[in-house]
């Protein structure tokens, strides 16, 4: 019997670039800190914040928005995302 996945102490590094994560149904199930919908952009006062699901792919429909209605994109995405990413090498 295999032991259970356990949550990191502390999630890794965000990458270069990403200013708010999300992680999604997915990522919460598998306790996988990696399976997150990010949002990217000039972050506040800038209309080019977009976001996408490192599960799915989904992304913003628009070329961008405000901060906080790219945040609020990628947090009703990643509530409802169960998508499971392909595993890297296979
Ligand atoms: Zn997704």
């Amino acid at each position: 019997m295999s032991q259970p996945a356990v949550w990191a102490e502390r999630p890794a590094a965000w990458p270069k670039g990403v200013i708010a994560r999300y992680l999604t149904r997915a990522g919460e199930a598998l306790r996988d800190p990696s399976i997150t919908v990010d949002v990217v952009g000039g972050g506040e006062y800038h209309e080019n914040n977009i976001y996408r699901c490192r599960a799915c792919g989904s992304k913003s429909l628009n070329s961008g928005t405000n901060l906080i209605y790219a945040e609020e994109q990628a947090h009703a995405h990643a509530e409802k995302c169960r998508a499971v990413p392909r595993p890297e090498g296979v």
